[in-house]
């Protein structure tokens, strides 16, 4: 008995002890004191801009904080450079940054400019090395967000969807919070960085995706990762480094649920002579272009030295009767305004498209019709296809490159139609699904609420 007391006892001291210590431990990781505040660049140079507000809003010196003007909710006030010289309707004033903001700021009041709305505050300053004036967007992170998710994903989408795409565009907007750091800004309201189109954009589903995801960020060793998306990856993301030359631990390969995505199959015919002309205009002298080097597309994992694992393009060799040049896939991809960079290569010469023939109606009444045909085109074949991977340009007449793809944008972490699949597939009302899409597409991160 007095033995099982003492052990008992030291039972109780130890688990004691393991619940001090777990609480005792410091708190470790990344973790911010309040929501930041960010700086969207929405215009960059421009030579006249007009603001004004839902409510009664000043216009202040953003330096000196004096007050240059106040003005009634809805009046228009034109704001011009000329010179270094800054004018308000027309005036000069003694300023080089200023402010517009709403008298009210209870968070309900916008600013407006050149008519589209925008919450926080707006500054305007000159453009760094330019004439005209840069407008920046100063507003709660979560505010941006709102801004943010409905132009990246349509808002109709599955809810789960939506939330990995505002968990997403939070992380990619912490990891880039310095980016513009030279032109006055954060980031900037583009493609560059994200699409923002200011609360004219807002939408209630993509708001509530924010609000019920508030704080929280994707990590990989306690830092918030480079959360890189793109529309569709074509059946398979790609590793980082294959793209971009940098390996990310957790922008891996993996397959991907984008078989809905309209991009999911595409194909761009180019002639050979603009092929020759698009890469002289690139300063590639290597006269016209005889015949391509590319090996050709199997079902990944894709082991092909001048692919990635999910077949997109790494290099592509262009062989012309002056030279020969080797382009990247992402080169090629942008010289030739293809979706992505997963694609193979045909050279071939188009038959017919439709034959005319004779048709008997129920009438017994006879016509020709034109109809349309889908022969397979023929290909081409000669000496130099020996070795597989060469497509051969002879230069015949109607002779056509047919580039065959797949995806839309890099296929570097989160594709946007696979979350949509994903969301589509898993279990209904579930509100962490959201978690597991992201830790698909974002391999070995965590989920965290960081503020
Ligand atoms: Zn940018």
């Amino acid at each position: 008995m007095k033995r099982l007391i003492f052990s008992l006892i030291t039972l109780t001291v130890l688990l004691a002890i393991m619940t001090l210590t777990a609480y005792a431990s410091p708190q470790s990781g990344y973790q911010l004191a309040e929501q930041p505040i960010i700086k969207v660049g929405i215009w960059s140079n421009q030579s006249n801009v007009l603001v004004s507000a839902d409510t009664r809003f000043a216009i202040t010196n953003e330096k000196t904080k004096e007050i240059l003007g106040t003005f009634p909710g809805k009046e228009k006030v034109s704001i011009t450079v000329n010179n270094e010289q800054i004018f308000l309707n027309g005036k000069p004033v003694l300023a080089t940054s200023l402010k517009v903001e709403p008298s009210l700021t209870d968070g309900n009041h916008y600013v407006e400019v050149n008519r589209k709305q925008y919450r926080g505050t707006i500054t305007l300053h000159r453009t760094t090395g330019k004439m005209g004036l840069t407008v920046v967007n100063t507003l709660p992170l979560e505010q941006y967000l709102y801004g943010i998710v409905p132009d990246e994903m349509p808002s109709e989408w599955p809810a789960e969807a939506v939330k990995a795409q505002a968990v997403a565009a939070r992380t990619f907007a912490l990891y880039n919070l310095h980016k513009h750091a030279a032109d006055g800004y954060d980031v900037c309201a583009t493609v560059d960085c994200q699409v923002y189109g200011g609360k004219s954009s807002e939408t209630e589903q993509a708001t509530k995706a924010v609000d019920s995801t508030y704080g929280q960020v994707i990590l990989y060793n306690e830092k918030p990762i480079q959360a890189f998306f793109h529309s569709s990856s074509g059946g398979f993301t790609e590793n980082s480094e294959n793209v971009w030359g940098t390996a990310f631990p957790y922008l891996r390969a993996v397959a991907d649920y984008d078989q809905k995505s309209p991009a999911s199959k595409w194909e761009k015919n180019l002639l050979p002579a603009d092929l020759s002309a698009a890469l002289k205009r690139e300063g590639y002298n290597i006269g016209e272009v005889r015949a391509i080097e590319l090996s050709v597309l199997q079902s990944p994992p894709v082991s092909d030295p001048d692919r990635g694992i999910s077949g997109r393009v790494k290099s592509i060799r262009m062989i012309g009767d002056k030279g020969s040049a080797t382009l990247t896939g992402t080169k090629f991809r942008t010289l030739f305004g293809l979706k992505s960079t997963l694609f193979d290569i045909k050279v071939i010469i188009p038959l017919d498209k439709s034959v005319d023939v004779r048709i008997t109606d129920s009438y017994g009444d006879r016509e020709m019709k034109s109809i349309e045909i889908n022969l397979p085109p023929r290909q081409e074949t000669g000496l130099l296809n020996e070795k597989q991977n060469i497509r051969r340009i002879t230069g015949r007449p109607g002779e056509m490159i047919v580039v065959t793809g797949s995806g839309w944008g890099h296929g570097l972490g989160l594709s946007q139609w696979g979350a949509k699949g994903m969301a589509e597939k898993g279990p209904a009302g579930d509100p962490t699904y959201f978690k597991e899409i992201l830790k698909h597409y974002y391999q070995s991160t965590v989920i965290k609420k960081v503020y």
